[in-house]
C-alpha cells in the first residue's frame, strides 16, 4: 500500500498529524535504558518492561510503525486561586478518543491488504515519543514532551503498528535551540539536564503516579496548585505560546467541574463524586485518596 493513501486515510479519520517509521530498534533504546540506569522512572515498573524497546515483540512481523497525534488544545486558563489540573485531564479520556479512531485506521489497513495491524494508546510499552520523532511529527523537547511546529506540545499520541512494509518519514529535527525556558521554570528541577525528567523531583509524576499517603516535603513547597499534573514547562514554551491552534474535537472541551476546582472541593470529594466526575476521564487515573492528599497538600502551601 502507498504510504500517502494511509496518511490521507488517518488525516480523514481527523488525526491531526500522522508519520511513518521503520519498525527497528535505534538509539533511543539506549537513551531508555539509560534513564532507566539512574532511576529517573521512580517506581513506575512498566518503563522499564523490555518490550519498551523492542517494537519487534509487540507484533510478530512488524515493519512499520505509523505514529498518530491528536491536538487536544482548547484556550482556557489556569486560576491561581483555584486547584490546577493539567490540560490532558480536562476533557474526555484521550483513550476513548483516540482509541476509536486508532482501531478505525487498524481495521482499514487489514480490510484493504489482510495485513497484520495492532494499535495502542497508552496500552502498551511502547516508546511513543521517540517513535513520533522517528515519524516525523516532531521533535521531543527539552521538558521530554513531544513539540510539533504547528501545534506545539499539546498532542496526545498513539501507534498503529502494522506488517504492511510502507515508505517512512524522516526523523524530525530538533528545534529547542538556545532555548532554556522549560528548565528555569520547573519549580522543583526536575529537568536535571536537556531532555531528561527525573521523574521522582516531577510534579505531575507525583500527583498521578506517586500513591504514597504524603507527598514528598521536598515537593510540596513547589506545587503552585497543582493537583492533577502539571503544565508549567510546556506553558512556558515559546512553542506553545505561539503556534498552539484550538482542537476541532469537542470531547476534549473541558468538563466545567475539571477547569479550575476550588481546593476545599477536591479536599471534600466523597467516592460517589469521584465516581461520577471521572466515569470518562483520564483522571480517573487518581484514585479518591489521591486527590485528597493533593490537595490537602496544596491547601497548606497557602496556609
Ligand atoms: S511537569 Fe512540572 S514538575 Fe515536571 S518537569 Fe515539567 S515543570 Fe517540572
Ligand atoms: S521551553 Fe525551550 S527548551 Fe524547553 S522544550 Fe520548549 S523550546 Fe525546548
Amino acid at each position: 500500500m502507498d504510504s500517502q493513501a494511509v496518511k490521507d486515510y488517518a488525516l480523514s479519520l481527523g488525526f491531526t498529524k500522522v508519520g511513518i517509521a521503520e519498525a527497528i530498534s535505534g538509539e533511543e533504546a539506549q537513551r531508555l535504558q539509560d534513564w532507566l540506569d539512574r532511576g529517573f522512572h521512580a517506581d513506575m515498573a512498566w518503563m522499564a518492561n523490555p518490550k519498551r524497546q523492542d517494537i519487534r515483540q509487540m507484533l510478530p512481523g512488524v515493519k512499520s510503525v505509523i505514529s498518530l497525534a491528536l491536538n487536544y488544545y482548547t484556550p482556557h486558563l489556569h486560576q491561581n486561586d483555584r486547584a490546577k489540573i493539567s490540560r490532558y485531564g480536562w476533557g474526555r479520556d484521550y483513550h476513548k478518543v483516540l482509541g476509536k479512531k486508532l482501531q478505525k485506521l487498524a481495521d482499514w489497513l487489514i480490510a484493504q491488504t489482510g495485513c497484520g495491524a495492532r494499535y495502542y494508546v497508552d496500552t502498551a510499552p511502547i516508546a511513543e515519543k521517540a517513535w513520533a520523532e522517528r515519524a516525523g511529527i516532531g521533535w521531543i523537547g527539552k521538558h521530554s514532551n513531544l513539540i510539533t511546529k504547528d501545534y506545539g506540545s499539546w498532542l496526545f499520541l498513539g501507534e498503529v503498528l502494522t506488517t504492511l512494509e510502507l515508505q517512512p518519514d524522516r526523523r524530525h529535527r530538533q528545534y529547542c535551540g538556545t532555548c532554556t525556558r522549560c528548565i528555569s521554570a520547573c519549580p522543583t528541577q526536575a529537568i536535571v539536564a536537556p531532555f531528561v525528567v527525573d521523574a521522582r523531583k516531577c510534579i505531575a509524576y507525583h500527583t498521578i503516579e506517586n500513591r504514597s499517603e504524603t507527598l514528598p516535603p521536598e515537593i510540596v513547597p513547589h506545587l503552585q496548585n497543582w493537583v492533577a499534573g502539571c503544565d508549567i514547562c510546556q506553558d512556558v514554551c515559546p512553542w506553545n505560546q505561539r503556534f498552539a491552534q484550538v482542537t476541532p474535537i469537542g470531547e476534549f472541551q473541558p468538563y466545567s467541574a475539571n477547569l479550575n476546582p476550588p481546593i476545599q472541593d477536591l479536599i471534600e470529594l466523597t467516592p460517589a463524586q469521584w465516581e461520577q466526575r471521572f466515569t470518562a476521564s483520564a483522571l480517573r487515573r487518581i484514585k479518591l485518596k489521591q486527590w485528597h492528599r493533593n490537595a490537602k497538600a496544596v491547601q497548606n502551601t497557602q496556609d
